[in-house]
């Protein structure tokens, strides 16, 4: 059985931690904070069953979790067939985790960052072997979201790059191959364009959250909304996602407001917090921000 690496246990390694082993490969999924590992196997756990209690699983849901392993460090990348790093998104740390990958992984074990805007030629710089490094960049949630931006770094050789379209075939999801490496790829390039006149434009009371969502909902077919996307996959991940642009040169990508930084000191983190740009119910249901008891 293949094995995987998923550096990350977070919105994102999590899911993916889920979609390799429902896939058939052996997990080890890699975080610093035990909680986050801990919260990371209890959710994947609940998802199979209901996935398996819906008949949506090819193996039981007991088989499925047995394959994932959690681990506390990166050790396991001297065994494991291939890794994905998802760690927070800050090229420092990128690139620590990527020299340190690079030193305890054979030459040959890809090695892919689903960095949302970091080119992985800069992440390849931290590396010996940068022909085994390339980007995967996928979607939350990613047991739902079944489409991968490859990203091809200048050094990724073909082999790797193709292993990289292969390695996402076999997850059942779709891989966009994204040929030129620059910050933010293709897909993060236009949603990000998009969604920084969405908070600009709230944070200049032209229109509401939920009024721009239905409005690209209905208007521009959009299955949701810029605001339910970013709800979803954390504002304070937005947050980061902004330093690293501007520290990118990407500042014209980046919202020229405050308004997710102050939301995020004020604690709407998201839908993980149960208030972002919505407020969601204890049963995950999303209301408007101005209705009932906000805070
Ligand atoms: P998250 O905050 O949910 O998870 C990040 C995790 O990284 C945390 O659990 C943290 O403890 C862990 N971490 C920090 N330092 C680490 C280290 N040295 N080693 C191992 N783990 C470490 O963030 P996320 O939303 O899962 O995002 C992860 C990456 O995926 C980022 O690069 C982000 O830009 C990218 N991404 C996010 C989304 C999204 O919708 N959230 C979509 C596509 C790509």
């Amino acid at each position: 059985m293949e094995s995987v690496l998923v550096v990350g246990a977070g919105y994102m390694g999590s899911g993916f931690g889920q979609v390799c082993a429902q896939a058939g490969y052996r997990v080890h999924l890699m975080d610093i904070k035990a909680e986050v590992l801990d919260k990371a196997m209890s959710e994947i756990q609940w998802s199979l069953g209901k996935l398996g209690s819906k008949g949506l699983l090819r193996d039981s849901p007991e088989t499925v979790f047995e394959r994932i392993t959690p681990e506390k460090d990166l050790s396991s990348a001297a065994k494991v067939g291939r890794v994905i790093e998802a760690a927070f998104e800050a090229v420092e740390l990128k690139l620590e985790i990527f020299e340190e990958l690079d030193r305890l992984a054979s030459p040959e074990t890809p090695l892919a960052s689903n960095s949302s805007f970091i080119p992985p030629t800069r992440i390849a710089q931290a590396t010996k072997h940068p022909e085994r490094v390339l980007g995967l960049h996928f979607f939350g949630p990613v047991p739902l979201m079944r489409m991968v931006e490859v990203i091809k770094g200048e050094k990724t050789s073909p082999t790797a790059f193709e292993a990289g379209v292969a390695f996402v075939q076999s997850l059942g999801h779709t891989p966009i191959r994204v040929q030129k490496d620059i910050p933010g790829f293709a897909l993060n390039r236009i949603f990000s364009a998009a969604f920084r006149e969405a908070v600009d434009l709230v944070a200049d009371g032209v229109a509401t959250p939920e009024d721009i969502d239905a409005g690209m909902e209905l208007g521009y077919g959009w299955n949701v909304g810029p605001f339910v996307i970013a709800d979803n996959s954390g504002l304070d991940t937005q947050v980061l996602i902004g330093q690293t642009m501007v520290e990118l040169g990407l500042e014209g990508f980046a919202s020229r407001t405050d308004l997710i930084r102050q939301m995020v000191k004020e604690g709407r983190l998201g839908r993980k917090a149960g208030k972002g740009f919505y407020r969601y119910t204890e049963d995950g249901k999303r209301l408007p921000w101005g209705s009932g008891d906000q805070k």
